[in-house]
């Protein structure tokens, strides 16, 4: 059989399936005996539809499945913290391998309606930009394909119960997506496999600071999912102070990466523009927005900033721009001929919306945090008979 190294915790311990596409799982069984390629994808199909123990596979002859329980784990995610909002917004705090944590969030567009993952990437992020929490807390490692994978097992065993399906994923959670391109398109072609989850490419939202040697890669390899630029804004001076790390990504190689990409992809690209009061919002913002945007087919999505406490820029608070600013701000666009939508702001209660990531939540008026500290726990041992 072939053994498997994961790499985030060296030899010796059972490799996880749940983020292998079906030729690595055809791989790693071979060998096994009573093996066949269509185990391969049985076993996917299972994993994709939740199962969470070899035993559940009742599909498997029982002598295979314990010959799988001694080699293998299907997931590798340890702890598992949740807090549910008042609009139905659920944040997952999970526990990872090496001591890392993320987080993922569960939106919900009201009663009855779609259900949306909410995905990271990266434990803390690179670019560090000044208005977000993540980019505040540090950058620690890229997730593996199955980090990945798992959110999205985890968030569907939540709402699975209730006979919901989740339909759209949005890849906005901590981190930069496109600095760990491999890891994303391996486990965006695990979700997006029919054999297993089905996730149709036209509902999963990447979003980047604009990475964009990955964008041409992404034009050029896929995954050809929408795409959202968090453009912040297009005076190239202030993104550069507002995003740290996007000066290696200079806007005009940015927009002809976008050009790329929407030539083949030929879908609006979303700019999304975070609103910070009295920052990014001047009429200089809204020409240099409208001159980035020509030539692409877009919509500025803007996104009142969700405050983040500590957080300042140039020695100040940074702050929420009232709802007069923000609506002045979107006439100067409407007016220069942008295509203008505002975000709705899902789960501030828990600290679950755009750029709160990683906050601890505060209880206030507004947030109603059913924190349940530990909500389940698996151990990360490496016995053959624990429950995976
Ligand atoms: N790193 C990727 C994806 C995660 S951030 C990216 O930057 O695109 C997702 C979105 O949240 C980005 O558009 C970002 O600009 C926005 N954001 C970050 N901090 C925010 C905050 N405090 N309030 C509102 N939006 C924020
Ligand atoms: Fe990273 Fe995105 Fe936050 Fe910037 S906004 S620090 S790119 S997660």
């Amino acid at each position: 059989m072939q053994k498997y190294q994961n790499s985030w915790n060296g030899t010796g311990t059972r490799p996880i399936l749940s983020g292998m596409t079906i030729p690595e799982l055809e791989e790693a069984l071979a060998g096994t005996p009573g093996k066949a390629p269509y185990r391969a994808r049985q076993i996917f199909s299972r994993i994709s539809g939740g199962a969470c123990s070899f035993e559940e596979m009742t599909n498997l002859p029982l002598p295979l499945r314990k010959e799988l329980a001694e080699q293998f784990r299907i997931r590798g995610i340890g702890a598992v913290e949740k807090q549910e909002d008042r609009d139905g917004t659920v944040k997952l705090r999970l526990g990872l391998p090496g001591g890392a944590a993320v987080e993922t969030v569960l939106l919900s567009s009201g009663p009855g309606e779609r259900l949306t993952a909410c995905l990271s990437t990266q434990a803390g992020c690179p670019v560090a930009c000044v208005f977000c929490k993540t980019g505040n807390t540090g950058f620690l490692r890229n997730l593996e394909a199955w980090e990945i994978v798992e959110q999205v097992l985890v968030l569907s065993g939540l709402v699975r119960g209730r006979g919901k399906q989740i339909s759209h994923i949005v890849v906005m959670g901590m981190g930069e997506p496109l600095l760990n391109l491999p890891a994303l398109r391996k486990a965006l072609e695990i979700l997006c496999d029919p054999r297993g989850l089905g996730f149709s490419k036209r509902k999963i939202t990447v979003s980047t600071s604009g990475i964009y040697r990955s964008i041409l890669d992404m034009a050029e390899n896929g995954p050809r999912t929408e795409l959202a630029l968090s453009i912040t804004t297009a005076r190239e001076e202030l993104r550069r102070r507002l995003m740290p790390g996007s000066a290696k990504n200079p806007l005009d190689r940015i927009k002809e990466a976008l050009k790329v990409y929407q030539e083949k992809q030929k879908r609006r690209i979303t700019l999304e523009t975070v609103l910070l009061g009295g920052i990014n919002t001047t009429e200089a913002d809204a020409r240099a927005l409208a001159h980035f945007a020509r030539g692409l087919y877009t919509l500025v999505n803007l996104i009142p900033w969700n405050p983040v406490a500590e957080l300042r820029f140039d020695n100040k608070p940074l702050r929420k721009p009232p709802a007069e600013e923000t609506g002045r701000f979107r006439r100067m666009l409407e007016d220069l001929g942008l295509e203008v939508s505002i975000r709705y702001r899902r789960g501030r209660g828990v600290c679950g919306a755009c750029g709160q990531l990683g906050t601890a939540p505060v209880q206030g008026d507004d947030a109603a945090v059913a924190a349940l500290p530990l909500l389940s726990y698996r151990s990360t041992t490496d016995s053959g008979s624990q429950p995976q």
